[in-house]
């Protein structure tokens, strides 16, 4: 630590501004939170955490949490580099989250919603049984309110500390995503950067609208394992939020200031 005015300064307003990892714009902190984590100059998105999405879409920030207990059990007793019951509860302790997702309800422009957003900073956002038991049980208080779901992703897709556990959760979920369309209740699927895996590869894909924030990374395997495979270089922009909707896998891009209002209007359309 240095001494002298000169160091204070140093001291006092670090962790105030932060630099944009696209343009290069040093953006105070502030000026960020103001703008929904978006670049003033260039408009990149940041990522956002479960709690600041819900608090944005939800009216009044105000929402309420279901299914909050549920802890995975650690089906196959697994180790790699620590074991995934040590991983588990320090990632509880830091994220004050029991597992990778929110579920909650409350009001999105007055109307009722079931409403799941996904926490990357818990083990990449990955999906294991209680993401997938979470989301169905979602799915299930839509079918028996009759409001519609709402989830947003942002997941390194299985969660692979679960085996085959986790990939059973694409199946689980996607049936019960069945029913809700059976019961001709809207689902609308919000994908933000990352959303990759087995979670691009079943409920993010599947809904009655699939809209993605500005630039956000969507895929199944990696670019490179792609390139590797294939044995081609991949097009500029492979990946990214824009390209699919060009090439038909996306309904929209939304910015994430327009968000609320675009999903409050497709849910007018689809309910009234
Ligand atoms: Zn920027």
């Amino acid at each position: 630590m240095e001494g002298g005015p000169e160091g204070e300064k140093r001291l006092r307003t670090e962790g105030l501004w932060l630099k944009c990892d696209s343009c290069g714009q040093i953006i105070w902190k502030k000026a960020l939170d103001d703008n929904l984590q978006v670049c003033p100059r260039c408009e990149h998105h940041f990522r956002l955490d479960a709690r600041t999405r819900l608090e944005m879409l939800f009216d009044g920030g105000s929402y309420d949490e279901l299914d909050a207990a549920l802890i995975s059990t650690d089906p196959l007793h697994f180790h790699d580099s620590k074991s995934y019951a040590d991983r588990l509860s320090s990632m509880q302790e830091a994220t004050s989250m029991s597992d990778a997702i929110i579920c909650a309800s409350g009001a999105l422009e007055g109307r009722p919603v079931n409403l799941c957003a996904m926490e990357l900073k818990f083990i990449g956002g990955s999906m294991g049984a209680v993401v997938g038991e979470k989301i169905t049980r979602a799915v299930e208080r839509s079918l028996a309110q009759r409001v519609p779901l709402i989830i947003v992703s942002a997941s390194g897709g299985a969660r692979m500390q679960e085996g085959a556990i986790s990939l059973m959760q694409l199946a689980k979920i996607s049936a019960a995503l069945m029913r809700l369309d059976q019961a001709r209740l809207p689902y609308i699927s919000v994908l933000t950067d990352p959303t990759t895996g087995g979670v691009t590869a079943s409920f993010a894909m599947l809904g009655d609208l699939n809209i993605a924030e500005p630039g956000a990374q969507i895929g199944f395997a990696g670019p490179r394992v792609i390139e590797q495979t294939i044995r081609q270089k991949l097009p500029e922009g492979f990946q990214r939020s824009e390209f699919l909707l060009d090439h038909g896998f996306l309904d929209a891009v939304v910015k994430r200031s327009e968000l609320k209002h675009y999903i409050a209007e497709a849910l007018n359309f689809f309910c009234d």
